[in-house]
């Protein structure tokens, strides 16, 4: 999870924080054709790179940042969250991926499995993990980022982007009933539909223009999938985070007033939500990753603690 600090003056600064958005389940099965569908989310055109990168360039790109600074605020904060989302989506797809193969001599061909699947760029060139590129392989692409410059052609530009992302996120979850995939995409529709009534709700102020009224696009609740409905129980369709402790909180200048789906208010959160364990992948001797076995790990680390002059016994 990423947050951000210092909007600007002093330029932008990135702090870490060692957890996902959210907790994801781990399945006792591999999918790895999902995994292959999952990375549309991740490095398709409508990916989650796609709308981290966009906020990214067009918040450090911005014109007269103290001006217009709730809209600053606005696309500043949303890429903290798209960088958590990158981190979800990443995870999601490696566990998806987990289990399809087993350890043994290589002779037997361990990863046999891996021809079949859809993309083996995640058995050949990856461990088994997510690959910075879409559905059908192609790489992620820097001219996916749309930044005219103009505020409202690229709030506008936002606002069809979290559409857009929202149909494939819906088109995704129809494809695979697995757990890992499901509750991703669950967490991720209620986020960008978020996102979705944050942009309207922007270009309704510097416009003037109701885009509320079109929604949803599709046409179709959250709660009508499963996975969707406790986050939206949970009030997260009425939350927007600033992703810091003390800047973008003008966010709140667009953030207000009732949803208008629901009637429910909307409300700012100073920080990042609470978030949930980073899941630790096990070792794929097969893969030869990591590669270095446990043994190996033990005389490492007394090397390391001879070179920093710490006895044995003490670690
Ligand atoms: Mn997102
Ligand atoms: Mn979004």
């Amino acid at each position: 999870m990423l947050s951000t600090t210092h909007g600007w003056g002093d330029g932008e600064l990135f702090t870490r924080i060692a957890k996902l958005q959210i907790e994801l389940p781990r399945s006792k099965y591999a999918d790895a054709n999902a995994a292959a569908a999952v990375q549309e989310l991740l490095g398709g055109r409508f990916g989650e790179m796609s709308t981290l990168n966009n906020y990214m360039f067009q918040s450090h790109n911005f014109r007269q940042k103290r001006k217009l600074k709730p809209f600053y605020d606005l696309v500043a904060s949303i890429t903290a969250e798209e960088m958590g989302h990158v981190e979800l989506v990443t995870n999601a797809i490696n566990l998806c991926l987990t289990g399809t193969t087993f350890a043994a001599n290589p002779n037997v061909a361990p990863l046999q499995e891996g021809k079949d699947k859809r993309n083996t760029y995640h058995y050949i060139v990856n461990a088994q993990t997510a690959i910075v590129g879409d559905s059908m392989g192609k790489a992620w692409e820097g001219s996916y980022v749309f930044n005219s410059g103009n505020l409202v052609l690229d709030l506008l530009h936002n606002f069809f982007l979290e559409c857009g992302a929202r149909t494939h996120k819906m088109r995704v979850y129809e494809m695979s009933e697995h757990p890992t995939a499901r509750e991703m995409i669950g967490y991720l529709l209620v986020r960008g539909g978020t996102h979705i009534m944050a942009y309207a709700k922007a270009l309704e102020i510097a416009t003037g223009v109701d885009m509320t009224k079109m929604l949803p696009i599709p046409n179709l609740d959250n709660r009508a999938f499963e996975t969707a409905r406790k986050f939206e129980d949970m009030g997260l369709a009425n939350k927007l985070f600033t992703f810091s402790e003390y800047d973008y909180r003008d966010i709140k200048l667009i953030w207000n007033g009732n949803n208008p789906k629901t009637g429910e208010p909307l409300e700012v959160i100073i920080g990042t939500p609470e978030g949930g364990p980073i899941p630790d992948l096990e070792d794929l001797p097969e893969e030869f990753a990591p590669g270095i076995s446990q043994e190996d790990f033990m005389k490492i680390a007394k090397r390391l603690q001879r070179a920093a002059g710490i006895p044995d016994e003490d670690c």
